[in-house]
């Protein structure tokens, strides 16, 4: 029987690098599939419609969300964000490991129902540095940046419950141990059930 793919869900307080890692992590695994999210909010500058996200008004949200459309959704900072279903589950299903970049409301929902999934929370090094790469990426006003540092220490202290922590302070180092999280997962027995039978049998 072929293995489902591993399901890697990454949260982190806006502003820590998530996006950085992430593409980091496509780059050097492109096999990857990327579990491209739903959501009401405006597209930032160079984000791209079917790529970065769909970007849906609020009524085709929640229209899809009435049909059961999303494996997780959840308001996140004042916009609706979530999970198509049917992508994930067939990626999974064909063997595809798959990334997910979710929030930590999110990420609850989703260890209720992914099997194999691994939940990586991928820390600041300080809520200084964390507002200083809010206001350096120039991306959002001050309200929001407001509403994103204020959101932060909640989502924080959610990160108890994650199978890893990484902190993103040296990028390099930050991105050796997302990268070993997900290797570590690849060599579960679990995953490589005939492994050992067959170096029994050479
Ligand atoms: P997120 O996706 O978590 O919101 P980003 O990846 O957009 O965060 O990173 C936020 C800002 O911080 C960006 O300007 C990015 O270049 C910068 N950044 C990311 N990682 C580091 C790091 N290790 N050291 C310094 N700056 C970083
Ligand atoms: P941003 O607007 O900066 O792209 O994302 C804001 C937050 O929403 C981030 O924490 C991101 O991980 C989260 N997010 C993105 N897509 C989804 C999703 O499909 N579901 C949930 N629950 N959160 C998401």
């Amino acid at each position: 029987m072929r293995r489902e793919g591993i399901a890697l869900v990454l949260s982190a307080p806006s502003g820590a690098g998530k996006t950085t890692l992430i593409k980091r992590l496509l780059a050097e695994f492109p096999h990857f599939g990327y579990s491209v999210s739903c959501t009401t909010r405006q597209p930032r500058q160079g984000e791209a419609h079917g790529k970065d996200y769909l970007f849906l008004s609020r009524e085709d949200f929640e229209s899809r969300r009435a049909r059961n459309y999303f494996a997780e959704w959840a308001e996140v900072h004042g916009n609706f964000y979530g999970t198509p279903l049917e992508p994930v589950k067939d990626m999974l299903r064909q063997g595809q490991d798959v990334l997910f970049d979710i929030d930590v409301q999110g990420a609850a929902q989703l260890k209720l129902t992914l099997d194999e999934a691994v939940f990586v929370f991928i820390l600041p090094p300080s809520m200084a540095e964390l507002e200083r790469r809010l206001r350096g990426r120039g991306l959002d006003d001050e309200a929001t940046i407001e509403r994103r540092l204020n959101n932060a220490r909640r989502e924080i202290l959610e990160a108890r419950w994650y199978d890893a922590l990484v902190v993103n302070d040296d990028l390099d180092a930050a991105y050796d141990a997302l990268r070993a999280v997900y290797l570590a997962a690849t060599m579960a027995p679990a995953r490589n059930p005939r492994l050992v039978e067959e170096m029994l049998a050479r």
